[in-house]
């Protein structure tokens, strides 16, 4: 018998290691629940109860075609290995099939399987999975990694004729599949909850992933370059959760925006899940982003203020900045943030508090339901000019005239922040103190021109 191990690819369709290993034989599948390693990952509730609830949905998808799933209990990373290759002997399991993953917690975890299962005499089938194209083919002339973004999405968009793979259907699985004695355990579910929030967790389910892929393509993705920048519009695909857990492949986006017609929406589109790529990439290529080294390693003498109180604020909507309030508060009441908000809030933090982008990476892994190492990454080290391709350290966002530009009228403020809700559009961007007294909202807790002329100033201190 074979073995699929499911990992942050939770579906039946267009799963490599699963088409695979339903053609090899009679299989069952395995999913190692690490809660310890979720601790250390700091991985958000939100995203752990996504992880459960899918689990059972894709338990019930496998049980049509016959497949059992059964969940391992492993704690972390480290005790892991021996227990999957335990469970391979306990049931005669030859050859266990999985897709890649890129992370280096991740890629430890299947060196050391690997090595396991060599001596077990269990073979490892590893395919590739999570982006359009696997990390470490695209370099540049030199066969070094792309360091500029408008140049790796160059290439890579000229290599999808040739090394793009088409989607694969329904998986078949095979004759003898039917005689599998072995049944469905997820017993180690029993009792789970990490629900943290009275929200509705979004609906799981590959079914529900491609509804909305399907309602983004046919309604929003022509004009997603105009409309994605305004949060209080629903113009961005609202995919990422069901990426970050591999309910959908990036695959079938790319596949479902193509069979639509040529837009400068649909280019855009396409663009952002080449951002989403070029993380992963990067993170296979330079391992020490996984060990929270900033990209720019000089950056890391910068003078990072340690302040809790300047911290908390931030964290808890409460900076006296109308839309980092409003943004911070999308994402404590539903696990979520708007894309142009991620990159107000960030940058606040780094540029205007001047605290290390590790502690506001930390807060979104701590609450993203998208939760993603290689996004979350990449966008924080953007934001805080420390990564690759980032925004240059003098061109700091004013979170004003960003809200003034994306939050015209003050709509998305006045959802987060009912207490503003009566201010007009002109001044619910910035009250005054008269009016924030009034109200009860807190006085902003920096000075913008100050802060900004303070962190210029610390950047250029930088010797490279
Ligand atoms: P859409 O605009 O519809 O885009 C489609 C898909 O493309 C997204 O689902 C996502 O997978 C990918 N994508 C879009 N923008 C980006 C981007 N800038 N970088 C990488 N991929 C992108 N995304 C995560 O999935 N998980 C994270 O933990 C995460 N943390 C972030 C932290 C910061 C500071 C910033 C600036 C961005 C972060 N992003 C993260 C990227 C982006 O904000 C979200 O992917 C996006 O808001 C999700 O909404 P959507 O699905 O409607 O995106």
């Amino acid at each position: 018998m074979n073995a699929m191990w499911f990992r942050a690819d939770l579906r039946v369709h267009d799963n490599p290691a699963l088409y695979h290993a339903v053609q090899s034989g009679p299989i069952v599948a395995i999913y190692a629940l690490c809660e310890k390693q979720w601790d250390i990952h700091q991985l958000s509730n939100n995203k752990r109860e996504f992880i459960i609830a899918q689990l059972k949905q894709l338990n019930a998808d496998l049980a049509k075609l016959g497949i059992p799933l059964l969940i391992i209990k492993g704690a972390d990373f480290k005790s892991l290995p021996a227990k999957l290759l335990g469970f391979c002997h306990k049931h005669c399991i030859t050859n266990v099939f999985f897709n890649d993953e890129y992370e280096l917690n991740e890629r430890s975890l299947t060196l050391e399987v690997e090595n396991r299962a060599a001596i077990k005499n269990v073979a490892l089938r590893k395919y590739h999975d999570q982006c359009l194209i696997e990390p470490g083919i695209i370099l540049n002339k030199q066969g070094l990694p792309y360091r500029v973004f408008t140049a790796f999405k160059k290439e890579y968009i000229s290599q999808f004729k040739t090394d793009l793979r088409p989607i694969y259907g329904s998986p078949k699985t095979h004759k003898e599949q039917k005689d599998i004695t072995v049944k469905s355990d997820l017993t180690a579910l029993d009792g789970l909850s990490y629900k943290a929030f009275d929200h509705e967790i979004l609906s799981v389910g590959e079914e529900k992933s491609h509804e909305q892929l399907n309602d983004f393509c046919e309604s929003g993705l022509s004009h997603y370059n105009q409309d994605r920048d305004f949060p209080s519009i629903e113009g961005t695909s609202y995919l990422s959760a069901y990426l970050a857990v591999g309910i959908l492949s990036v695959r079938q986006c790319y596949q479902a925006a193509q069979t639509e017609r040529e837009s400068e929406g649909r280019q855009t589109w396409v663009s952002e899940l080449i951002w989403r790529d070029f993380y992963r990439h990067l993170l296979f290529l330079f391992p020490d982003l996984s060990k929270h080294k900033a990209f720019q390693s000089h950056t890391d003498e910068l003078p990072w203020k340690h302040d809790e109180r300047l911290f908390k604020a931030w964290c808890e909507g409460k900076t006296g900045y109308p839309i980092v309030d409003a943004a911070m508060r999308q994402l404590n009441e539903t696990g979520w943030m708007h894309n142009r908000l991620r990159m107000v809030v960030s940058m606040f933090l780094t540029k205007h508090l001047f605290i290390d982008w590790r502690k506001g990476e930390e807060y979104f892994m701590q609450h993203l339901i998208d939760a993603d190492f290689a996004s979350n990454n990449g966008g924080w080290q953007w934001s805080a000019s420390t990564g690759v391709d980032a925004a240059p350290y003098f061109r700091i966002f004013s979170p004003t005239r960003q809200s003034e530009r994306f939050d015209q009228n003050g709509d998305f403020i006045r959802q987060y922040l009912p207490k503003l809700a009566s201010l007009d559009k002109k001044s619910i961007h910035s009250p005054s103190s008269e009016q924030a007294q009034l109200l009860g909202y807190a006085l902003p807790i920096v000075d913008h021109k100050l802060a900004v002329a303070q962190t210029k100033a610390n950047f250029k201190a930088l010797t490279k």
